[in-house]
């Protein structure tokens, strides 16, 4: 049995977070959490003169400060190990039903069309009861399936392919749309994403930094996209931080992008005067945004 100094840093690490974990969840009920928060960060459609162009709606993020000493720690710290305690799934209701109240407010505003994705842990998808609380969460917060796209990502899903098919169609019957996170990092069939009849794809990050030089990038990208409109799925880039990753993803025909670029990830408040008054009862297609550098 090995115990070395560093392992012992990792087990430290790793009981920090899940105490700090179980003492911001364990505040109150299902409404009450402390330390926790979603931003926002918003998904466009790119324009055709080189701008974002029209809003489409805005990826959930969540944030936490540590209990202890109210230090942030990043999700890909504090996932994991939500995920290995199983204290992703009251926190999954929670970042549910507060992306769903944000939603809510955006549609409460007279904006139409717009879409709120939810990233879902392939531990709250394997979760009994996770389908009927969601859809509970959405009723009580007077949402519809179409106002939410739910995020997972490609390993996740691979994971375990065939237990989590089940559940994916039983959220998909009630109407609620997939997009297929992080795509191209988890060696996927095209069987597979036929069989989950996502809605959308998510090409990551790691390919849109290689545009528009790198050649291998460039052609994975337009494979990615190609074979997706195919099978009658749109694509998102996320990750984008130049113009020029923007122009070329453009040019390959992505529908929709996400980035830096064109927005970091930003308080409700912030999201929500993204939308300009003058557009309230109009379509939000007509809003344009101005992408700088
Ligand atoms: P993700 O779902 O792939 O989210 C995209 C991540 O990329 C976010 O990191 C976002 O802040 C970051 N990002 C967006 N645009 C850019 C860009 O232009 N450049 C760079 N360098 N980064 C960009 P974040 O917020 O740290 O989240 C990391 C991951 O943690 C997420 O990856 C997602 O897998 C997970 N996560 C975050 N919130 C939730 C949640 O509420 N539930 C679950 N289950 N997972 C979550
Ligand atoms: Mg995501
Ligand atoms: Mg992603
Ligand atoms: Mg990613």
């Amino acid at each position: 049995h090995f115990f070395t100094p560093e392992i012992g840093d990792r087990v430290r690490d790793r009981t920090w977070i899940e105490e700090g974990l179980r003492v911001s969840l364990g505040v109150g009920g299902d409404d009450l959490v402390d330390g926790f928060t979603l931003v926002y960060q918003p998904q466009y459609r790119p324009g055709a003169d080189g701008t974002g162009g029209a809003l489409m709606g805005a990826e959930a993020l969540l944030r936490w400060n540590h209990p202890e000493d109210l230090s942030p720690v990043s999700p890909a710290r504090f996932i994991p190990v939500a995920e290995e305690t199983g204290l992703i799934v009251p926190l999954g209701d929670w970042v549910f039903r507060t992306a769903c109240r944000t939603a809510r407010k955006v549609r409460d505003r007279g904006v139409s069309g717009f879409k709120m994705a939810v990233n879902l842990s392939a531990v709250q998808l394997r979760d009994k009861g996770c389908g009927d609380r969601l859809r509970r969460i959405l009723e009580e917060e007077g949402c519809t399936p179409a106002d939410i796209a739910l995020e997972i990502t490609e390993s996740a899903l691979m994971g375990d392919a065939e237990g989590n098919l089940q559940a994916v169609h039983d959220l998909r019957a009630s109407g609620f749309r997939f997009a297929i996170d992080d795509f191209g990092t988890g060696y996927s069939s095209l069987a597979y994403l036929r069989k989950f009849a996502a809605a959308y794809v998510k090409i990551d990050k790691s390919f849109v930094d290689g545009l528009p030089d790198d050649d291998a990038s460039r052609q994975i990208v337009a494979a990615v996209i190609a074979m997706s409109h195919h099978l009658g799925l749109e694509t998102i880039a996320e990750g984008i931080e130049t113009q020029a990753q923007l122009d070329c993803l453009r040019e390959l025909g992505c529908d929709f992008i996400q980035g830096y670029l064109l927005g970091r990830p930003m308080p409700e408040a912030q999201l929500m005067a993204l939308m300009a008054p003058e557009i309230v009862s109009a379509e939000i297609a007509t809003k344009q945004v101005v992408v700088s550098g």
